[in-house]
């Protein structure tokens, strides 16, 4: 995988995708965002609105599928297909993708309980002609599955090497420039990666993990080949640090609430507080959590005054509707 193929991959989406799908993508654009815990810590923190890329893709996928698609169409495939859970927001952008490229698309869906009915973000892939196969837990975790001839098969979440060079575009450089820190959200690590390598130098990336565990800081460190440090404070009792630190990369495993699309009442508080503070709304799955640790980390004061921190907003809105928030 190389860098140097990023130009004529946005040459080949410019040519062949659909003037349909062209014309509904949208470059992210930055906005300041205000507050108190940010105006008194004197830390300036922008939003690059890559929930705003597409009205229907959410955020970061379409940033790891979009090199797939060019590599699909290349290798002279016509079907796409993957992997994911009920609420995935990958499975669902990808149906929607091969709908307006013309392709066909299979989705592997865990569990095998369930059916298409079974939440709109599935019913809405199925009605972008996604034919669902619904596999049991076990099935699921070793992913042999049978694919047609001529089937591109893309990991779960989109995390292969063209997901990460497309997520190498997401963040304009001359823009990250401007940043002390980039803050993303962790699922897969495959948008850190991709956002990471693109990155100058000076700037020191912190990805906020959305699972439960120490796992990512290792994942990131093997990811990267580079020496990382962990969070600082380890929710886990007995939780090894991680080994080296280097101030550019960096995993915060404080702020997963249990785990894996798990909240309590006071991440979904903070959610809507924050949307009625600063006017951006937040999902729980990815970036309310990831919007937290951030807030969190400055409240303590671990970012200096004059800092500029530029927090990815990577999507995941439509998924909200699994959620009841607390009112009043
Ligand atoms: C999928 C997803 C992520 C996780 O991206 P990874 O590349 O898997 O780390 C983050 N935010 C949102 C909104 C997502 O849908």
């Amino acid at each position: 995988m190389s860098v140097s193929l990023i130009p004529a991959f946005e040459a080949i989406l410019q040519q062949r995708l659909p003037l349909e799908m062209r014309s509904q993508l949208a470059l992210p654009g930055v906005q300041a965002l205000h507050c108190d815990l940010f105006e008194k810590a004197r830390v300036q923190v922008d939003v690059l609105r890559c929930d705003q890329v597409h009205p229907v893709i959410s955020g970061n996928k379409w940033f790891k599928l979009k090199f797939n698609l060019v590599q699909a169409w290349e290798q002279g495939c016509t079907t796409l297909a993957s992997f994911g859970g009920a609420w995935s927001n990958h499975l669902h952008a990808l149906a929607y993708c091969a709908q307006l490229a013309g392709m066909h698309s299979i989705g592997f869906v865990r569990g095998d309980e369930l059916q298409a009915d079974a939440n709109p973000m599935l019913q809405e892939a199925q009605r972008w002609g996604m034919e669902l196969r619904f596999l049991a837990r076990d099935a699921y975790r070793h992913k042999q599955v049978e694919v047609p001839a001529g089937t591109w098969l893309i990991p779960e979440g989109g995390d292969n090497e063209w997901g990460v060079l497309g997520c190498m575009t997401l963040v304009p450089v001359e823009w990250a420039r401007h940043y002390d820190v980039i803050v993303l959200p962790w699922g897969t690590g495959c948008t850190f990666a991709g956002v990471f390598r693109a990155a100058p130098p000076d700037t020191a990336v912190w990805a906020v993990s959305v699972l439960k565990g120490h796992w990512p800081v290792q994942a990131l460190a093997q990811r990267l080949q580079v020496p990382v440090s962990g969070s600082e404070a380890g929710s886990e009792p007995g939780a090894a640090p991680a080994a080296v630190s280097s101030p550019q990369a960096r995993v915060l495993t404080d702020y997963h609430f249990g785990g894996y699309a798990r909240v309590d009442a006071t991440l979904l508080s903070f959610i809507r507080d924050f949307g009625d503070n600063t006017g951006l709304p937040l999902d729980p799955v990815y970036t309310g959590k990831a919007m937290f640790g951030l807030c969190d980390r400055i409240r303590r004061q671990m970012l200096p005054a004059g800092s500029r921190v530029l927090f990815i907003h990577t999507g995941g809105l439509q998924g909200v509707r699994g959620f009841q928030f607390p009112t009043g």
